[in-house]
């Protein structure tokens, strides 16, 4: 049942480990998380066979298969890569959020991306279901883009109202 190398661990327990690193960290326990998600996507990029889209397609099966919700292709070229993730067990362990929450599968589609693009890039979490979204969005984003601003085109349906100013997430008391 369970495939061999991995292991089986509920999601509230890794929505428990982010949340005790967002306390701790703040906005860059994102990228720790996504840190995570690159070294095990790595792994599982490097055993893929077969050109571009047959890689992506394998893995984004794969991810489906782990339990990671129902993955989407929705576009590749040689320079972008997006999916969408319906489903997401990252987004409904998380509960309502501030921010996109899915950094284990972001991480793991960055390293897909750079194995199947002709450069790395990042990827960008646009939608989130814990933040409302039917479903989770990720695509690559231009390598420029300083980290800390890539959540700022998210729309939070509690703003949508044009408030402008303010930060992305709350502060976190130190
Ligand atoms: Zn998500």
């Amino acid at each position: 049942m369970i495939p061999p190398g991995y292991i089986l661990i509920r999601p509230e327990t890794l929505a428990g480990v982010q949340k005790a690193i967002e306390a701790a960290l703040g906005p860059a326990a994102g990228e720790c998380l996504a840190a995570g998600g690159r070294a095990g996507g790595g792994r599982a990029a490097a055993a893929l066979e077969g050109d571009a889209a047959a890689r992506v397609t394998r893995l984004l099966a794969q991810g489906g298969a782990l339990g990671w919700g129902t993955f989407a292709l929705e576009r590749l070229t040689p320079t972008a890569l997006a999916v969408t993730v319906t489903g997401s067990p990252f987004a409904r362990a998380y509960g309502g959020a501030t921010a996109p929450v899915c950094h284990l599968t972001r991480g793991v589609l960055e390293a897909l991306a750079a194995t199947v693009l002709q450069r790395p890039r990042p990827v960008r979490e646009t939608a989130c279901a814990a933040l409302g979204a039917p479903r989770c969005y990720f695509e690559t984003v231009d390598a420029a883009m300083p980290p800390r601003s890539r959540f700022e085109p998210v729309s939070h349906p509690a703003r949508a109202g044009g408030e402008m100013g303010g930060t992305p997430r709350p502060p976190h008391s130190q």
